[in-house]
């Protein structure tokens, strides 16, 4: 039997109305979309959701009480509120230096890390 599921495009900001149909896991037809970023996007969020991540940690010993974190690649959707548990565990010791590896292969994803956005002097 086939279903639909209906999605809005994200990749810029005329947000096209995507509609995905599908047997099972199959999908047989993808409709809505203004240019193939939007064909794209309904596959991903049907086949592997993901999400980019960013946000702040506490880091002691700098002029600021948060600093900029992100993860380098997007996290499965399925795993958002694990992966934003622990960067919030995560506390950063002045100095901190832009794009400096915070936790290497997050959530066991090889070269996927949580990344410093800015440089953070220590002081005293
Ligand atoms: S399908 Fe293309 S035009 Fe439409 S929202 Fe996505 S990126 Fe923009």
């Amino acid at each position: 039997m086939i279903k639909a599921k209906q999605y809005t495009c994200i990749g810029c900001p005329i947000g096209c109305p995507l509609q995905l149909q599908h047997e099972g896991k199959d999908i047989t037809e993808i409709s809505g979309y203004e240019c193939d970023r939007g064909a794209k996007y309904a596959k991903q969020e049907f086949t592997d959701p993901r999400r980019d991540m960013s946000t702040t940690v506490e880091i002691i010993g700098a002029r600021w009480k948060r600093l900029p974190v992100k993860v380098t690649g997007p996290v499965e959707k399925d795993r958002v509120m694990e992966a934003a548990r622990k960067i919030h565990e995560l506390r950063v010791r002045a100095p901190v230096k832009l794009g400096q590896i915070l936790i290497e292969d997050f959530l066991d994803q090889k070269a996927i890390h949580v990344v410093s956005c800015r440089t953070m002097e220590r002081i005293d």
